[in-house]
C-alpha cells in the first residue's frame, strides 16, 4: 500500500522566519526573500520546505533541504537572437531550455546539431559529416581560425559522449552554447542590424 505521509503547512513565529538572498525564478530580479510559512512532516516535525515570498513581485518561491529553488527560472539564460529563421531559434531556444535544467549532454547535442543546420542554411551541402561542416563554415569565413580551436573541442566532445555514455559537465555544455550563440550573432543578427 502506498505510505502516504501527512506534511503539514504552518505559519512561522516571526523570530523564527527565514530570509534567503536569490534570483526570483519569475521576475529575474536579486531579492532578499523572506519566508513565514514552513511545510513539515506531521509525524517526526521535520521541516521539509520553506516558501518565500518575492517582495518584487509577490511571486511564491519554494525552497527545500537541498537547497533548490522551485520553481528553476522562467526566464533562459543566455542572450536572444534576433532574426534567426525559425527553425534555428527553435533550436536555440531547446539548447537555453536544456542548460537551464541541467540537460548538459542534450546542450552538447543539440549545440553540434545546429552547427550543422546552420552551415546547411548557408549553403553546405546535405549529408556531410559533422567534420566537414565546421569545415565549410571556415573556409567560408563564417567562422575565424581563432574559435577554430573551440569548435574542435566541441567536435571532440560530442564524439566522445557519442561513444561512452558520461556525464557532461556544466562548463561543456557552456562552452558550447556560448559557441553557437556567437555564432548565430555573427551569421544572422550582426548582418541585419547593418541593413
Ligand atoms: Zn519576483
Amino acid at each position: 500500500m502506498l505510505d502516504i505521509k501527512e506534511w503539514k503547512w504552518e505559519k512561522v513565529r516571526p523570530k523564527d522566519k527565514s530570509e534567503h538572498t536569490l534570483s526570483c525564478p519569475y521576475c529575474n530580479v536579486k531579492v532578499r526573500a523572506v519566508s513565514d510559512i514552513r511545510i513539515f512532516d506531521a509525524d517526526t516535525g521535520a521541516i521539509k520546505y520553506h516558501i518565500y515570498k518575492c517582495p518584487e513581485c509577490y511571486m511564491p518561491i519554494t525552497i527545500g533541504l537541498d537547497g533548490r529553488v522551485i520553481p528553476t527560472s522562467q526566464f533562459l539564460p543566455f542572450e536572444d537572437i534576433p532574426y534567426l529563421p525559425a527553425r534555428i531559434e527553435k533550436m536555440y531556444c531547446e539548447c537555453r531550455k536544456c542548460f537551464s535544467n541541467d540537460c548538459f549532454y542534450s546542450v552538447i547535442m543539440v549545440a553540434r546539431t545546429m552547427i550543422m543546420h546552420v552551415a546547411a542554411d548557408l549553403g553546405a551541402a546535405s549529408n556531410l559529416r559533422f567534420i566537414e561542416y565546421i569545415n565549410y563554415l571556415e573556409n567560408q569565413g563564417y567562422i575565424s581560425r581563432h574559435s577554430r580551436t573551440w569548435v574542435d573541442k566541441i567536435r571532440t566532445l560530442g564524439n566522445q559522449y557519442i561513444h561512452e555514455l558520461d556525464e557532461a559537465t556544466k562548463q561543456e555544455a557552456e562552452l558550447a552554447i556560448v559557441f553557437i550563440m556567437h555564432l548565430l550573432i555573427d551569421v544572422y543578427k550582426l548582418p541585419e542590424m547593418a541593413k
